[in-house]
């Protein structure tokens, strides 16, 4: 997917050949196998990923993903979103993305803590601060980035916060980074109902339920909005008249996943996704929105806060309908490295920000952003996803044009 969208905005750049394979493929694929010890004794080893897409602009930097669908390919098209969306919003880093294929939850704490590290140990001649930044994504999160920190800090006899985004406040961490993805989905998903002149208490439904869709659907509810549907990996419940937020923040806290949630009726999640509403925003995994289901949509806007969720033949389905808003991933989900960013900064001046200055900063960039995709949009009469991959993928062709090709 990410290398059809590559070839197609390519081809709409009119980017030469020669250029081409130095934008596209990945400066880095690394793999390490990575040993460690279960709880009942048992040693298993892992294939551990991390793919450095360029070095062009900065360091690289992208999260670190534990799902049991993780494969070197998927990581390499994570990482060369991630040059795009850096780009786009005008970061100075390349993109990177890395993987473990592990379900984490089915693993112990304990065994978690033992893989992260062992991974972490294993990537040290590939990571710094100034080489290689990782942070949270889908099956990881701030205790993670808190065991990597301190695996790479040990063996350098100091503290490097600066190693990883997205750590807990107390060792360095951002105020805001925990919230900033989910809250930049529902700041976007926000101006497109606006700019759509939508109702105030417009519908919507979040596919996925975790870092990202959650506080996408805390901030929407507080703005107002209805969040009328959720799902996540156990199940989907709906309510036309909008479910209690607080219930549903209540029962997370207790159970950390939707089973056993009785504040909405049981719904097919696929069917939950074509339900009538005004903002649909998948916020899980990748692929779907496709090619059985894009036709059947009932949204207005279609807020992209997860990586990848619609196929290359589903876009082209919403290009025809042109009836729908796309907010596409590398805009709409890019509040989490801007903060990244942020963070990282911080560290490196060991001096840090308010939470109102934070987001401040993340709503002035990614305000920035949306409004350049809308305008490109509007001049070269193509769809946003199409001026979103064109503005960052430009970027990244002009800085290597500009470096010139190392003999
Ligand atoms: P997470 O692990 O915190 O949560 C994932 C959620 O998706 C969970 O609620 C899980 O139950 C649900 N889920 C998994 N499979 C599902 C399925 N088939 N149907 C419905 N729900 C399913 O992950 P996250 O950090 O919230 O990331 C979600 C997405 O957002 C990923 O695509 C990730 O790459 C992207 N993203 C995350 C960040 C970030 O800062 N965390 C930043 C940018 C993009």
């Amino acid at each position: 997917m990410a290398c059809q969208q590559f070839d197609a905005v390519a081809d709409y750049l009119e980017i030469p050949e020669v250029v081409r394979g130095r934008v596209k493929w990945p400066k880095r694929l690394i793999t390490v196998s990575v040993p460690f010890e279960k709880d009942n004794g048992e040693v298993v080893v892992y294939a551990g990923h991390r793919v450095q897409h360029h070095l062009t602009l900065g360091p690289t930097k992208g999260g670190l993903r534990y799902h049991p669908a993780v494969d070197q390919g998927e990581v390499a098209a994570l990482a060369m979103w991630m040059s795009w969306k850096c780009a786009l919003a005008g970061l100075p880093y390349g993109g990177a993305k890395g993987g473990i294929a592990c379900d984490p939850l089915t693993m112990s704490s304990g065994e978690l803590e033992r893989l992260t590290r062992r991974y972490t140990a294993e990537m040290i001649p590939f990571i710094g601060p100034h080489t290689d930044v990782m942070a949270p994504d889908m099956g990881t999160n701030e205790q993670t980035m808190a065991w990597m920190m301190d695996t790479y800090s040990t063996q350098a006899g100091h503290a490097i916060p600066g190693i990883v985004t997205g750590k807990p406040v107390t060792i360095g961490g951002s105020l805001g980074r925990k919230e900033a993805t989910g809250r930049g989905v529902a700041f976007l998903t926000g101006r497109a109902i606006d700019l759509l002149k939508l109702p105030h208490d417009s519908r919507v439904i979040i596919q996925g339920f975790g870092n990202v869709g959650s506080y996408a659907a805390y901030s929407l509810a507080k703005q107002g909005y209805r969040i009328i549907g959720v799902s996540d990996h156990t199940r989907a419940v709906f309510r036309e008249g909008g479910l209690n937020i607080n219930d549903l923040h209540a029962h997370f806290q207790s159970h950390a996943t939707l089973e056993g949630f009785c504040g909405g009726d049981e719904i097919d999640p696929q069917e939950l996704l074509i339900q009538p509403c005004e903002a649909l925003i998948p916020a899980a995994v990748d692929r779907v929105i496709n090619d059985k289901n894009a036709h059947k949509l009932q949204c207005k806007v279609l807020a992209e806060a997860a990586n990848g969720p619609t196929t290359f033949e589903a876009d082209a389905i919403l290009r025809e309908r042109g009836d729908i808003f796309v907010i596409p991933d590398i805009l709409c989900n890019s509040g989490g490295v801007i903060v990244s960013y942020f963070e990282w900064v911080q560290n490196l001046q060991t001096f840090f920000w308010s939470e109102v200055e934070i987001f401040d900063k993340l709503y002035r960039v990614l305000g920035q952003a949306f409004d350049q995709v809308l305008r490109e949009a509007k001049a070269r009469q193509t769809d946003h996803r199409t001026a979103a991959l064109a503005l960052g993928i430009s970027k990244v062709v002009e800085a290597k044009r500009l470096r010139g090709l190392f003999p």
